[in-house]
């Protein structure tokens, strides 16, 4: 069994509203930590893939030196890319795509909320849409593919539908003929469960939208997923059966990838925890969180938090680790 240790070795430089890991100070951590991060888990796991990056990728001065001491520290697979890179460094250093390119990207993920206002609102961070269309640019110079994903909620509905002519209008399908775009809700935990009061209602997602949605046939409303849960014998325990997957943040408190890195999903601490018994909460899953996850039913779940009312959009599951995260915070 690989273990994926994912360490916020530098932070983030947006604080997207949408964020599921929630938001965290960036804190440089050093080498010698990322050593002993690893050291640590040597003696229980024969394979190890180190990432430096939980949050934004790459957001390092020294991202190409960053990669091949992530790859050195990997005893088991080596580190993948994920579709994912760093805008912010796209449009600030020139050879970063010619990094990327050499590393073997073949398609970058970039994150819209709609135009100009509500992207730079909802990324929390002034110029971020105008960064955005050129990393779009960059990309499709280098012969790598730009795939826009677009949240959308209850405000920025209507202007979401403003990114297909825009795209359109830049012609970024004929510039890049493997160019796409899709568009979700994003689940509804970490810093995206604050805006559950503007989740999107079923029937005001535009129809323009609807081809582009994601798995949009298995996505209902609310009171669908309370009407298909309500009467569930089922416990919703998230569960790790292939790769284990630890989420390391800069004060060395270990989580499982499950959702948002809070108090009652941490396994430990790799200062202060006995290794011994962390490595046994994490081959046992056995931390507060799932402990109360194999406690209480669904059934009871939809009964406390649900909203048979409510047409917000969900897919079945993000409606139940957001009902498992609403008991956990009561
Ligand atoms: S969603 Fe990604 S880019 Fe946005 S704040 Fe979270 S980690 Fe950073």
């Amino acid at each position: 069994m690989n273990l994926n240790l994912v360490v916020d070795m530098y932070g983030c430089p947006n604080r997207c509203k949408h964020c599921w890991l929630g938001h965290m100070p960036n804190k440089k951590m050093s080498d010698e930590a990322a050593l002993f991060i690893v050291n640590k888990f040597k003696p229980y796991f024969d394979q190890i893939t180190f990432y430096s990056w939980l949050r934004e990728p790459d957001f390092s001065s020294d991202y190409e030196a960053r990669w091949q001491k992530d790859n050195n520290l990997s005893t088991g697979r080596k580190p993948e890319r994920f579709e994912l890179a760093s805008f912010y460094q796209l449009v600030r250093d020139p050879n970063y795509v010619k990094f990327l390119k050499k590393v073997g990207v073949k398609k970058v993920q970039l994150t819209f909320f709609g135009l100009n206002e509500y992207t730079d609102y909802f990324v929390g961070r002034k110029g971020a849409f105008d960064e955005l269309l050129k990393a779009t640019d960059i990309l499709i110079e280098t012969g790598i593919t730009p795939r826009w994903q677009a949240f959308i909620n209850e405000e920025n509905k209507a202007d979401v539908v403003e990114l297909l002519h825009l795209i359109d209008h830049l012609k970024f399908k004929q510039r890049c003929k493997d160019f796409s775009f899709f568009v979700h809700e994003g689940s509804c935990d970490g810093e995206n469960k604050k805006l559950y009061g503007i989740r999107i209602q079923n029937s005001h997602i535009p129809d323009e939208l609807i081809p582009f949605y994601l798995d949009y046939e298995e996505r209902f409303p609310e009171s669908e997923c309370y009407r298909r849960l309500i009467d569930s014998k089922d416990h919703f325990v998230p569960h790790q059966d292939q790769d284990i997957v630890l989420n390391i943040s800069a004060e060395f408190d270990v989580y499982f990838n499950f959702t948002a890195l809070s108090p009652s999903w941490k396994i430990g601490n790799l200062k202060t925890d006995d290794m011994n018994e962390l490595v046994r909460r994490i081959k046992e899953e056995d931390i507060p969180a799932l402990r109360e996850a194999r406690s209480i039913k669904v059934s009871e779940l939809v009964k406390l938090y649900g909203n048979p009312q409510s047409e917000k959009v969900f897919t079945l599951e993000d409606y139940q680790i957001y009902l498992l995260n609403t008991h956990l915070e009561h």
